[in-house]
Parts: structure tokens; sequence; C-alpha cells
């Protein structure tokens, strides 16, 4: 009577089968083993002696002959069919036993129940919850007495899940940037640390800029690490920029973000570009600052080569051609030997060329896109004169990179100049070209 083989999870559902059926309501069975439930199965005259010796204490032939006849009913163990089971894990947290195991079979009919070989209760949810790591076997019957059993892992969990958030505060807030890290998962406290610095309790880092790595240690050894590339953030790396030139800011708020905004302008242009790179291979460090009492002079700006102080007169004076041209002045006194102050002592020969040098890269600035008026405006023909040398000298959008391309009208226009602005009508130093404008020029990529 049997025709397949008879498996372990077959004798348990023979088993439960005969436990659960109606005749024995009531009744209290001796134990039944596996043993017997196999020898049951086997038939013949092992399963006569096993069934004999099973009903042998309970009373009334008629239930004997009831058990004989279901423990031996051909269509009980024949029929059982293998079920196809699956089963899915959900990896318990860090060290806990909340794993889970959610399991399907297909290949039986109507209802399922489950068990694990652990349990003695069959259930009939498909999940199994507040586990702990360990190898299951997981078995499932139907009411047909269709069975199937499927073996998994479920595997210990060691990490923790870590969410670092970075926020950028307003100008009413400082600092600029805060980093909180969030843990889910583990068990508290935890241990924070960034970059393999000291472990801190607080999840709150503040100011990091750049690739940091964010590591989180939970009361259990579990741990988690991330990295985080706070450049991502414009205005973060747009400050970042700023920093390498920047010695301190005595600013508010809203002006350091004018600062950055006419700065980020800046870094859009070739010129502006290597105007910077210059400054930082130079190593200057400047003072921004307002000042409504810049030496000497009514401009909106101003650049102290001896204290390296870059101010504007008025926040409404924090504009791009302001800060351009102090921040050339600040490049011209790294370059030159001996710095710029020089041209401002003993008569302040040179200082004009110091000034005109700066006019004339804003004027070809301006000629190749940015716009504006030119710095000759002594009369109307020298106005002319000067706009169509300039016109010649950014022609097809070039910047001149040599002094040929300028000696021949540089120190004539230098006059003029003079003439133009009275405050910077100091003596010319024909020996002083304007080398700081062309080394810029030839290391920038700027159309030359
Ligand atoms: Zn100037």
């Amino acid at each position: 009577m049997i025709k397949a083989p008879i498996t372990n999870e077959k004798v348990e559902i023979i088993k439960n089968t005969i436990l659960q059926n109606p005749i024995f309501e009531g009744i209290s069975l001796p134990s039944i083993s596996d043993e017997i439930i196999l020898e049951i199965s086997t038939g013949g005259s092992q399963c006569k002696t096993a069934i004999d010796g099973l009903v042998k204490d309970i009373e009334g032939t008629s239930l004997k002959e009831d058990f004989n006849t279901l423990a031996t009913d051909p269509n009980l163990i024949d029929n059982i069919t293998n079920l196809a089971v699956t089963a899915n894990t959900k990896q318990p947290t860090c060290k806990n036993n909340d794993g889970e195991i959610s399991v399907s079979a297909t290949g039986g009919a109507g209802t399922y129940e489950y068990k694990l070989s652990t349990s003695t209760t069959w259930q009939v949810s498909n999940v199994f919850k507040n586990l702990k790591p360990e190898t299951y076997t997981v078995l499932v019957k139907d009411k047909q007495g269709n069975s199937g059993k499927t073996v998994i892992t479920i595997i210990q969990n060691l990490t923790i899940t870590i969410n670092v958030n970075v926020s950028i505060s307003n100008c009413s807030k400082q600092p600029t940037n805060t980093i909180i890290v969030s843990v889910s998962g583990g068990t508290p406290p935890y241990k924070y640390s960034v970059n393999k610095g000291s472990e801190q309790s607080s999840n709150t880092f503040i100011n990091l800029y750049g690739t940091n790595i964010f590591e989180v240690e939970d009361n259990q050894g579990c741990n988690s690490a991330k990295n985080v590339n706070i450049l991502a953030n414009e205005k973060n790396d747009l400050s970042l920029k700023l920093k390498e030139i920047t010695n301190t800011i005595s600013l508010n708020c809203e002006e350091k973000e004018k600062l950055e905004h006419r700065f980020s302008n800046i870094l859009e242009t070739c010129f502006g570009n290597a105007l910077y790179r210059g400054l930082i291979t130079k190593g200057v460090k400047l003072n921004f600052k307002i000042s409504n009492n810049i030496a000497g002079t009514k401009a909106s700006g101003g650049y102290d080569p001896t204290s390296n102080d870059l101010s504007f007169q008025s926040v409404d004076a924090l504009e791009e051609t302001t800060l351009i041209h102090e921040l050339f002045h600040a490049y011209q006194n790294s370059f030159y030997v001996g710095g710029i102050d020089q041209y401002r002592k003993n008569g302040g020969k040179g200082r004009s060329n110091i000034e005109f040098e700066t006019f004339f890269m804003l004027d070809i600035l301006a000629m190749n896109g940015g716009g504006g008026q030119l710095v000759i405006r002594n009369s109307q023909e020298e106005m002319d004169k000067y706009f169509n040398w300039m016109l010649n000298l950014t022609d097809n959008d070039n910047h001149p990179n040599s002094w040929d391309k300028i000696k021949d009208k540089y120190f004539y226009f230098l006059e003029d100049f003079k003439k133009s602005i009275p405050a910077y009508n100091y003596p010319t130093d024909e020996n002083l070209l304007p080398n700081a404008y062309f080394s810029l020029i030839k290391s920038s990529t700027c159309k030359q």
C-alpha cells in the first residue's frame, strides 16, 4: 500500500491526521510515537501489531475497527504529495532575535498550516516572527495530508543602519552646516565618530566639508560607516573656495552671502578663475570687511597691501567689478617683487601703473562680454581712440597675452588714464609693465 517513501514529514502528518480525526474526539489516546506511526505506515503485519498495541487499552470494538480502518486507509498514505515550499527571511536587527521567516507553499489544496520543526504547534499564519539567527526546518501541510518542507537559515546581523543628513542653516543661524547622524536598529547608547576621530555621544557634527566618513557603534559592538561628500552642496563648495583665500571675514550674514554671490560670478569667468587660482598659488589670505573709511580715496572698495584688508565702502558697493578690482590688486601685491606698497611711497612713482593695469584688465573683460564703461574719458577723441585700440586687442574675443601686442599704445593711454582719474595722477614708472595681467592670462583658459 505504500508507494512513496515515508519521510519524517509524512509520519508527522499521519500522526496529526490520526489525532485530529473526529472519532477520537474526547478520548485520551496513548501517546503515539513517530516509531509507531512509521510501523502503521509500513503496512502489513508490522502495521497490525502497531495498531493492536496502540488500541489495546481502548474499549469498544467499533472504535478499534475505525482506528484500524483509518490507519490502514490507503488514501491516507498513497495520496500524499510533496508541496513545493519556499521561504524568505527578514534579517534580525543587529544581535537581536527579531528575525522573520515567511513561507509560501503550492501543490496542495485548501488552507495550509505551518510549523517550525522546533515547535509543537501548527499555525495558519505563514509568517514566523521573533526568531534568533539559526537554521530552521519549516513544515507545511494541508487538510488532505499533503506536506512539504524547506530549510532556511537566518543569518546573524552585526551591522546597524545609519543615515547622514546635512542641513545648511540660513543667515539667522550659525554654523553654516549641521550634520545629523541617525541610527535605525542596534542597541543604544550609540557612539559616533567622523574620519576615525575620537568617539562622541552626540549625533551632531558642525561645519564639515568635503568627503567625510561617519561611523556609529552601538552598545553591543554592532557598527556601520557611511561616506558623505558634503561638497555636493554648491553653497558649501563656494564657501570652501572662498575660504581658500580668506584670513578673516568681518561681514554679517547678509553681506557674506552677497560676497559669495559676487565671488561665484567671478569664478564663472575664465579670467576670474585664473585670478582665483593665482591668489591660491601665491598663498594670499585676505581680510574681507565693510569700511566707510577706505584710506585716501572715495572708492567703493580698497585693498591694503600691508594688512591684506579687502574692504568695501558699504554693502551696496560690494559689486563684482569692485571685487575683481581689489582681488587683482591683491594678486599684483604678491606678484611684483617687494609688493605694491612701494609704489605708494616716494611720490607714488608707479602707482598709476598699478591702477591702469587694473583698469586695463577690467576694460578687456568688458570688451569680451562683461560690458560697461571704459576707463578713458578725458575727451571724446581719446575715448574713441581707446575704444578702437581695445576693439583691435579683443578681436575674435581674444585676450592680449604679451607686451608686444599692446606696447604701441599702452603708455600713451596710461597718460590719458591719469587725466581721466586725477586721483591716480602719480609719476609713471616706464619700467613697470603689466606683467601681473599677462601672467594670469597665460595661465587662464581665456581665448588668446
Ligand atoms: Zn585700484
